[in-house]
């Protein structure tokens, strides 16, 4: 249905198959029907894709391969690791930290965990979106259990102080969780080097399919054995190390490790991120020095290669969005799953925006498949359509008195 030209900078929300992806993906779907649970050959066959890919998928942020492990999605590699941790530790403490900024992956399995008699610290973040580091020690008691913070966010792209964050968690013997599902695939990531216990990846975030994610869980560590500090949330067949039981998605988790694979190699020659790197700042500077009143949220350098965040004074993002989508341009404005309410981004809120200036943001997420022209198509149509909006605005400086009340 979609026009070929249709010009797609949503890839924080989803990214496009890589087609390179889709053909391993249909080869498994035709062939390689077998469970990998069966005896037969099979079911070996299938066996073997799934620990394959489990190498490929744990190479990338140099784990162990029997720490990974596959899930249904980003979202459920999050609440299996955030809810096991809390409820395997509860007797030892009840105190979980996580960011203010967290995608609602993170945010709600702590809310949730907060009715049930956890104590949740929401650390708060600077104009930048970085958590402060210095009020993480402060916070952190002999009850504390669980911290989880996001490697990078998907709405403003700020890369947090991912290394701070697991030496002072290693040093109180404090579990950490990172949701890494934006940065993953993207910026070169060592577990080791980082001190992570568990790191969350999706693979529809890097040109991979939709319902396949992964959870790495480290088994030698702080405690030894993943069962001694996280717990099953789930009960079935035992699959997965009894982390996620279900018969393994053999075409997607293949499917996954493709996009991995092809991923490393992006990241190996540096040229995918110095493509993005140039576009978003290309985008960045051109916007907030031709456009009257608009602004970078998020940090200007400590940031994700594809992302760009600007808020414009005086309109709406829905209506920006729209009016891109009307030219051939998909973008978003806050985060995919908030955009069809019209609540204003906890994100943009936490980092000091006022509600009407986070209404007024758009976010722009590149990706592998664009173009210099791309960009160039956005400037020809983006002046315009604020301009428009603007002259219609009842918020805006020229017109605010022409307010009915
Ligand atoms: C997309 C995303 C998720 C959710 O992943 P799904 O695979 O869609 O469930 C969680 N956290 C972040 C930071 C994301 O960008």
């Amino acid at each position: 249905m979609m026009n070929k030209d249709y010009i797609y900078l949503d890839n924080a929300a989803t990214t496009p198959i890589d087609p390179r992806v889709i053909k391993v993906i249909d080869k498994h779907l035709r062939e390689d029907y077998g469970n990998p649970s069966s005896l037969h050959s099979l079911g070996l066959n299938a066996h073997k894709i799934l620990e394959d890919s489990r190498e490929v998928v744990g190479t990338l942020i140099k784990a162990e391969m029997e720490d990974i492990i596959f899930t249904g999605s980003g979202t459920e590699a999050d609440n299996i690791a955030i809810n096991g941790v809390a409820y395997k530790n509860k007797d030892r403490g009840n105190h979980i930290i996580t960011s203010s900024i967290e995608h609602h992956a993170v945010l709600h399995p702590f809310q949730e965990l907060e009715k049930q008699g956890f104590k949740v610290s929401y650390l708060p973040v600077d104009q930048y979106g970085l958590v402060d580091i210095e009020e993480l020690n402060e916070i952190i008691n002999d009850k504390t259990i669980l911290i989880s913070i996001m490697f990078a966010n998907n709405e403003i792209g700020t890369i947090q102080p991912i290394k701070e964050i697991g030496e002072i968690a290693n040093d109180s013997n404090i579990i950490f969780h990172t949701d890494a599902i934006q940065a993953f695939g993207k910026i070169p990531i060592d577990v080791n080097e980082l001190k992570f216990d568990m790191l969350s990846a999706s693979a529809h975030k890097l040109y991979g399919p939709k319902g396949v994610g992964m959870l790495f869980m480290r088994n030698k560590g702080k405690k030894e054995g993943w069962g001694k500090y996280c717990k099953p949330i789930m009960f079935g067949g035992g699959h997965e190390r009894s982390y996620r039981p279900s018969t393994e998605n053999i075409p997607s988790i293949a499917g996954f490790a493709k996009a991995v694979e092809l991923a490393r190699e992006e990241i190996q020659n540096e040229n995918e991120n110095k493509k993005l790197t140039n576009l978003r700042d290309r985008i960045i500077s051109s916007i907030t020095e031709n456009i009257e009143d608009s602004y970078l949220n998020g940090h200007p350098t400590k940031r994700l290669p594809n992302n760009v965040n600007i808020s414009f004074k005086y309109i709406e993002g829905e209506s920006i969005i729209l009016s891109l989508d009307m030219e051939g341009i998909a973008a978003s404005t806050g985060s995919a799953c908030s955009s069809k309410s019209l609540k204003a981004s906890h994100v943009l809120l936490a980092i000091g925006l006022k509600p009407e200036e986070a209404h007024g943001s758009l976010r722009i997420s590149l990706g592998r498949f664009n173009q210099e022209s791309d960009v160039d198509y956005l400037f020809d149509v983006l002046p315009p359509i604020i301009e428009r909006l603007r002259k219609m605005s009842p918020l805006n400086k020229d017109t605010k008195y022409n307010i009915k009340k």
